[in-house]
């Protein structure tokens, strides 16, 4: 296969694939931004040029979330992970459980924060199923005085996501790791949505984290400075030196996506990709199938198994990575925890990836079913 600049097509969970034009234009801003005579990452964090490359990234991000003041958008560093330890720290009171959704392992690293001294209440938990499912939920399953609900949109590893979001009276809060900007939705359900974003927004090393400005106010005072949410308000995500050239390729990313039609044609060329795999797998026979239940498939993380006989053959799915590399579709490897098949085909996975994967996976199944 021949593509521009000989790139492969990678499926890689993240960090992922960024949009070609991005790329094309970081290169051509790299030696000299814009006459300034020093690309970003020589330049000061409080120079004009700076200045605007992140009041971009902010006004383009409520642009696409359609969100005002009343929400704060902060690039942060420690990765989404940071998060669940910060969440509670400034979000939690005392005699107020946290309610919890858990779908996966990565709402599991949330928990696992939680549980270092906060209380909260499982309101569900996908253990049972393998997490393969994600019911939906009545308003009356949550505690209206929780300090927050919490749930993570989409399960990067289990390969499920939430098609429509709880309505909650307590504060509700999103990990969308994994499918931030890749659809549309109602910011102003949520209390705070966080995502690392280097998966559908830009290279790893920030984390987006948009937060009601109420709750940037919640935290304690005496909490370390870096772990308040209100220290980075005031200081417009510029408390300390932040993650600046990850800020401007996240902004061009959102420019990006905004040139493209915004979340809604984004939506929909999200769901064509996602069906031309889905449908793929459907139609093998019971040669490859999926473990997710077919009302919550994600959109981002394509999950699967290599089943000839019935039964998942690691042998031959160890051979399809590897002969999918040879034909440039890379990193199809489901994770470590589950095993089996995973294609990630965020926004910035082109049509013709996903359709070159497919087609990849009927002769694959053609040489060996
Ligand atoms: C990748 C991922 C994370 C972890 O992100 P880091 O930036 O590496 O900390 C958290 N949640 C979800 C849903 C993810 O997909």
């Amino acid at each position: 296969m021949s593509t521009k600049y000989g790139r492969v097509f990678n499926f890689s969970a993240g960090p992922a694939s960024l949009p070609l034009p991005v790329l094309e234009q970081v290169r051509d801003e790299m030696v000299n931004y814009k006459n300034s005579g020093m690309s970003v990452m020589e330049m000061s964090h409080r120079s004009k040029e700076f200045d605007e490359i992140l009041a971009n990234a902010t006004s383009v991000t409520k642009e696409l979330l359609g969100i005002g003041d009343q929400y704060e958008v902060l690039f942060l560093q420690g990765g989404a992970s940071l998060q669940f330890a910060m969440l509670p720290m400034n979000l939690y009171q005392t005699g107020k459980p946290v309610d919890m959704i858990h779908t996966g392992s990565w709402s599991e690293m949330a928990i696992k924060e939680l549980k270092k001294g906060y209380e909260m209440r499982t309101v569900y938990s996908g253990e049972s199923n393998k997490f393969t499912q994600i019911p939906s939920f009545n308003e009356d399953q949550f505690n209206p005085s929780a300090s927050y609900a919490y749930l993570c949109s989409n399960n990067t590893i289990e390969g499920t996501q939430f098609k429509s979001f709880p309505k909650t009276a307590a504060p509700l809060i999103a990990d969308m790791s994994s499918d931030f900007l890749s659809r549309k939705f109602d910011m102003n359900q949520f209390g705070v949505v966080f995502a690392g974003a280097q998966k559908n927004v830009g290279p790893s090393g920030v984390c987006m984290v948009i937060i009601r400005k109420d709750l940037a106010e919640r935290g304690d005072e005496k909490l370390p400075t870096m772990l308040q949410y209100r220290t980075h308000v005031k200081a417009g995500s510029r408390y300390n030196t932040p993650p600046a050239f990850g800020i401007y390729v996240a902004g061009l990313v959102m420019n990006w996506i905004k040139t493209s039609g915004g979340l809604e044609a984004l939506e929909k060329t999200n769901e064509m990709k996602a069906k031309i795999l889905y449908d793929t797998i459907d139609k093998s026979g019971g040669f490859y199938s999926c473990p997710v239940a077919k009302d919550c498939r994600s959109l981002m993380n394509v999950v699967w198994r290599v089943k000839p006989n019935g039964q998942a053959n690691e042998d031959m799915e160890t051979a399809m990575i590897s002969e999918a590399k040879k034909s440039g579709l890379i990193e199809i490897k489901g994770h470590r925890s589950v095993g089996g098949m995973r294609a990630s085909i965020y926004n910035a996975m082109p049509v013709e990836g996903v359709q070159a994967l497919a087609d990849f996976m009927v002769q694959f199944q053609k040489k060996n079913g």
